[in-house]
């Protein structure tokens, strides 16, 4: 296996890869890529690419990763691979336009008299993503396009559940399910978020910039709702450490720490009930910080949280 799409080259992978070879002998016009983690779906959308494309695949059935398609297609450098994401601003896609490109009318314009050419190569792969709750005009637009016939065209979508999408979306499209994350697991990337939660339930500041960023979604708010959760976990099983999470959450007393566990249930059920992810993590968070510093009164802010 080759260094690039290093994100699936795992064993724990090697079933996602074994599938899409066999599905690229006849590949459906809409491929579906849930569970896993957004770099995971993403490099999985890349090896179907490269699927698609490599000259070698049509022979072994399986893309070689090292030739110049599968190479350019792993950097973003193939004029048949075209990505969008909702989640990102036109002023973001203006400022800097990287290769995967804001969700915007304008795109999707471009994007649809793009695709009545032939692809440079067999197929012309775009990916779109972000598209959860995106009901704007642009989404509308593309996913009318998904409804057609397109020779040449592969689309994939990539989410984290495919419950988050219209059912009409998914029954068109053929679903693939990636190996969920480990719960279990710490990552550099979830001592950040920790260490930044804990920053916040200490001086009530700074990690709303994050919420309110344009990016912060779903998937975010379920992992910033598992941060703190496993932080409970480990005060409860004894085995808190040194970390500055660990360190704030033990201050709570057992009757704060019971309350906690209820609020960790009810985030996880608003999300799940899809109420904005910024809104339920921003409100979950100043429930907690109200809890560490003003133990004597049961919080303020009720539980109830509004609908939008
Ligand atoms: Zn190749």
């Amino acid at each position: 296996m080759s260094a690039i799409l290093g994100a699936i080259a795992g064993n724990a992978f090697s079933h996602v890869r074994d599938s899409l070879d066999s599905l690229g002998a006849a590949p459906p016009q809409v491929l579906l890529l849930e569970g896993g983690t957004e770099a995971q779906r993403l490099d999985a959308a890349l090896y179907w690419a490269c699927r698609a494309n490599c000259p070698d695949a049509e022979r072994d059935g399986s893309p070689c990763l090292d030739c110049p398609t599968c190479r350019q297609t792993a950097a973003w450098e193939n004029l048949d691979v075209a990505a969008y994401d909702g989640r990102i601003s036109n002023t973001q896609d203006q400022a800097e336009p990287g290769p995967i490109r804001a969700l915007n009318i304008d795109n999707v314009r471009e994007l649809k008299s793009t695709l009545k050419d032939p692809p440079h190569a067999r197929f012309r792969v775009t990916l779109l993503m972000g598209i959860e709750n995106n009901r704007s005009g642009a989404a509308n637009a593309l996913l009318k396009v998904l409804e057609e016939p397109s020779k040449g065209n592969l689309f994939v979508l990539l989410c984290p559940q495919r419950q988050q999408l219209l059912p009409t979306l998914v029954s068109r499209s053929l679903c693939l399910t990636l190996p969920w994350p480990d719960p279990e697991a710490v990552t550099p990337e979830l001592l950040e978020l920790q260490a930044e939660i804990a920053h916040f339930l200490e001086t009530g500041r700074d990690f709303f910039n994050k919420t309110g960023s344009k990016g912060f979604d779903q998937e975010q708010a379920f992992v910033a709702v598992m941060a703190v959760h496993k932080g409970l976990i480990r005060i409860l099983a004894g085995t808190a450490g040194n970390s500055p999470l660990d360190q704030t959450l033990a201050r709570l007393s057992p009757a704060g720490l019971m309350q906690l566990g209820r609020w960790i249930g009810e985030a996880n059920q608003a999300l799940q009930a899809m109420v904005t992810p910024a809104r339920v993590t921003e409100a979950f968070l100043a429930n907690v910080y109200v809890l560490l510093h003003d133990g004597q009164q049961q919080a303020a802010v009720p539980g109830k949280r509004a609908r939008s």
